[in-house]
């Protein structure tokens, strides 16, 4: 038996009908960008979060970028993110011209550690960019508390947590701009690249709908931007997904219920914790050995065994090539573990579409490593 890491495909033919028609529409319209699919889009997706705006973009990564120039966020800057989270969290402030801040994550969660956060603040401090790793939301309330007190910003890397909550916030209500990915593999995933920010602030929205079309809000009228623009077959195509996003969402939690149910007595793992209150939508079911030496073991058994495991994300942002670019980053105090989460990490496969039967095998072939090589 096999066990796939996503179910693209599988999902396409689940709901072909709904999407082959808003692609048809798209392709009758003579409109591919920046069209009517766009606009209608963008409405359903600030609804969704019950935000005023929404705006379209190139991709998760666009996105935050975007976000932090519409900000004001550039060179001199300092941002604070945490170095256990995909790339493009450090690469979109360096893009910005501003400094990433490294701070620790919490042992349990992986998200930022809030308490580590008020120790990194300097007098260069700008943002705050916490991310909602793994599908969790990270501790919103105590973040916008430091915020408020630094008069800082809060940028939220949401490109895993769509459709998660937390303990009586939403994602959005206590930050500036919400900045989310669209490329397949995510919870909400067109066909290629896409992002958008989600926003109430009415000038964050302007400026960054200017910026993604050459400085341009009338025709011929430019002042410097760039090209970055969610095309309308991609928008016609996470329209018909939106609908189903939260059906999805329930899926992945049904299926981490059971992986947690079953692997709960195995000795040397630990499994995903979902926080009190919190409303986690496993973009990834992330496990960890408790020995860093039994990762390699562990992802090799799986692998062999057809179960297409991962790491998300076994090198650190600081640990890769040609840190600390220029220095446009630094670490701030401890990030133990942050290092143990790259070191020990393992994701297994989880998406909507898989089976009962897929997730069985998955769990047996992680018992079974337990049992005779985990323990020994
Ligand atoms: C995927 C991802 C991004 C970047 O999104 P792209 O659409 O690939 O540019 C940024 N941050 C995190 C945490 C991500 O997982």
């Amino acid at each position: 038996m096999t066990v796939p890491f996503y179910g693209h495909v599988k999902q396409y033919h689940n709901i072909k009908p709904e999407i082959d028609a808003n692609m048809q529409e798209v392709l009758e319209s003579g409109q591919y960008v920046m069209g009517p699919m766009l606009k209608r889009f963008e409405k359903e997706f600030a609804d969704y979060h019950g935000m005023k705006h929404a705006v379209g973009v190139g991709n998760g990564t666009d996105a935050l970028w975007l976000s932090f120039m519409a900000l004001g966020i550039g060179p001199g800057d300092e941002c604070i993110t945490h170095p256990n989270t995909f790339f493009a969290t450090a690469e979109a402030i360096w893009i910005a011209g501003a400094t990433t801040v490294f701070v620790d994550s919490d042992p349990r969660t992986n998200c930022i550690d809030p308490s580590k956060i008020e120790a990194a603040v300097t007098a260069k401090t700008k943002a705050i960019v916490p991310v909602h790793l793994y599908g969790q939301c990270a501790d919103m309330k105590a973040i916008r508390k430091i915020a408020d007190q630094h008069k800082l910003l809060v940028i939220e890397d949401n490109a895993q947590g769509i459709g998660a909550r937390g303990d009586g916030f939403k994602i959005g209500e206590l930050s500036d701009a919400v900045c989310t990915s669209f490329i397949i593999q995510k919870n909400l995933g067109t066909f290629g690249d896409g992002g958008a920010v989600v926003t109430n602030n009415d000038q964050v929205d302007r400026h960054v709908r200017r910026l993604r079309n050459h400085g341009s809000e009338k025709r011929s009228c430019h002042s410097f931007g760039f090209n970055s623009r969610l095309d309308d077959l991609h928008a016609g195509i996470l329209s018909a997904k939106l609908k189903h996003i939260d059906e999805w969402n329930e899926l992945r939690r049904k299926h981490a219920a059971r992986y947690s149910a079953c692997l709960k007595d195995a000795q040397s793992i630990t499994l995903p914790y979902e926080k009190p209150g919190y409303h986690h939508v496993f973009h990834l079911y992330v496990i960890e050995t408790k020995r860093p030496e039994h990762r390699s073991q562990l992802l090799a058994f799986l692998n062999k065994n057809g179960i297409d495991a991962k790491c998300h994300y076994d090198i650190a942002i600081h640990q890769q090539e040609g840190y600390p670019w220029g220095k446009g980053a630094r670490i701030a105090g401890s990030i133990a573990n942050a290092e143990r989460n790259a070191g020990c990490c393992i994701s297994l496969p989880m998406f909507p579409e898989l089976t009962a039967e897929e997730i069985d095998y998955a769990i047996s072939k992680t018992l079974e490593w337990d049992r005779t090589v985990g323990q020994a």
